[in-house]
């Protein structure tokens, strides 16, 4: 209410104080009203999608992007022609707008506030500049010229911002009491818009000003529309990205566990790193799937035994909780496998936590109990040594190898599938070449990898042909 009456006395001082239009301020009013009559149709499809995204999150403060015009006839008109506009283009607008009308008044108030600010400031300044015909095409009217749109940026900005964050400030302050200086300023994002959108006005001002009128509208009712079909697409992006999110975050209350490790099981991960993978590419950020592979395995449970080995198992699981962060989805894909998919994540990232992964486990001391004679050993104890010398155990250390794939690779999207072949692929090429190491998938796409003969228990796939 108290912004409507501030509106209405603004309004009415700023129509009482404008200078009277000469006929080429009629010409630029006509122009302004097709364009901006023009713009609103052009939009409709892409400001009507981000006043249901509004909608859809039940927040009704609504960024008028119509303060294109606004802003920019608010500079070059005398501000009775300003205010004509501002009423006819709301006019139209509410019939297109879902807004409750008392909120359309509030917001016609503030603009109709902001946009005899802007005059005023204007005439404080230097009302030739902009009023008189010619005179702002001359050069050295330019610092004036810049100095006028940068106070009028701030007035606009000002006139919006400070009402509405009354209003936000006073509902906040409600019964509820939870009144922040976050929710009173609003989001860092919708004040960018904000500047965003004055930037476009000052933009479009001085179009029309240093252009000739025609010509100058033309081009900046391109620019706004394209610069709110952009607007509108990065809501949408925005959108599917929390959509994506929320799926995630239910995927990851029913994912199942694997019994023995409590990592997710080969469903649960599935699943997880599918959801992952999907706000990733829709952010446009890359992820790194790991794939681990105990080495030897077969032979530490014939020497640990198979309590042994599980007791390797988990304490390899371990590590991989450790070293990896929140958010990380880390699963028992089979046997001595895992795999760990790091979201947004690049691949010189992904590599250097594999290879701490590696280390990590190398330097694991899990205690056993040997199945034959039931003596203590420990992981690692043949490497240790007593003071003089002699080893302190016969267990060597347990080694890893892992493969490293990134999605998406070469701008091409990447199915969970697809990546975990291709770490799949790398991790054969560790285990061919040593054992106890990481390889990357791009490694092999770019150095050809030697064929070495196959030693009695590797065993060769069929495509090994391919790696090369
Ligand atoms: P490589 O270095 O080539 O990986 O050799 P490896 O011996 O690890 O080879 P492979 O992957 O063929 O052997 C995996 C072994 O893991 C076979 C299986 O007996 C054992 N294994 C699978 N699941 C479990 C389990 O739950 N507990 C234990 N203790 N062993 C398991
Ligand atoms: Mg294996
Ligand atoms: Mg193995």
């Amino acid at each position: 209410m108290v912004i409507d009456l501030i509106g209405a006395v603004a309004g009415g001082l700023g129509w009482h104080f404008s200078s009277t239009p000469q006929p080429r301020h009629w010409v630029l009013f006509g122009l302004f009203l097709a364009a901006a009559l023009g713009y609103t149709r052009l939009t409709k499809v892409a400001e009507g999608r981000r006043r249901a995204d509004r909608l859809d999150r039940k927040r009704v403060e609504h960024i008028d992007l119509t303060s294109i015009w606004f802003g920019a006839a608010a500079l070059v008109l005398p501000t009775t022609l300003a205010l004509v506009l501002v009423v006819i283009v709301r006019a139209h607008r509410y019939r297109i707008a879902r807004k409750p009308p008392g909120i359309w008044i509030s917001t016609t108030a503030t603009i109709v506030l902001a946009v005899v600010g802007v005059g005023a400031v204007r005439d404080l300044i230097d009302p030739a500049t902009w009023l008189v015909d010619g005179a702002a095409r001359d050069l050295a009217t330019t610092g004036k010229v810049t100095a006028v749109v940068v106070a009028a940026g701030v007035v606009y900005f000002a006139a919006e911002a400070i009402p509405i964050g009354i209003y936000r400030g006073i509902r906040f302050c409600g019964p509820a009491r939870s009144w922040t200086l976050y929710k009173t300023l609003g989001s860092r994002k919708d004040n960018l818009l904000e500047a965003r959108t004055l930037l476009i006005a000052g933009v479009n001002a001085a179009a029309v000003v240093f252009l000739p009128p025609g010509l100058g509208l033309v081009l900046a009712l391109g620019l706004a529309v394209r610069e709110t079909r952009s607007i509108a697409r990065d809501i949408a992006k925005q959108a599917e990205i929390e959509h994506l999110r929320a799926e995630l975050a239910k995927a990851t209350a029913r994912a199942e566990t694997d019994h023995l490790t409590g990592l997710y099981n080969r469903r649960g991960f599935e699943e997880l790193a599918d959801a992952a993978l999907k706000v990733d590419h829709a952010a446009g950020h890359t992820s790194v799937l790991l794939m681990l592979d105990i080495d030897r395995f077969k032979w530490w449970n014939s020497e640990i035994g198979h309590d042994g080995g599980d007791k390797v198992l988990v304490a390899v699981a371990d590590v991989l909780r450790k070293q990896t962060r929140n958010g990380d989805v880390v699963g028992r894909w089979g046997g001595e496998e895992d795999l760990v998919l790091l979201p947004d994540t690049t691949e010189r990232e992904g590599r250097e936590i594999a290879n701490r992964i590696r280390v990590a486990v190398s330097q694991l001391r899990t205690q056993v109990r040997m199945p034959v004679g039931g003596k203590i050993e420990y992981l690692g104890s043949a490497a240790e040594q007593h003071e003089d010398g002699r080893k302190r155990g016969d267990l060597p250390k347990c080694t890893v190898s892992i493969g490293v794939a990134v999605a998406p690779a070469h701008g091409m999207t990447t199915t969970l599938e697809q990546l975990r072949q291709e770490a799949d692929r790398a991790l054969f090429v560790a285990k061919d070449a040593g054992r106890d190491r990481v390889v990357a998938y791009s490694e092999l796409v770019k150095t050809p990898v030697p064929i070495h003969e196959p030693q009695d228990h590797t065993i060769v796939p069929n495509d090994a042909a391919t790696l090369h």
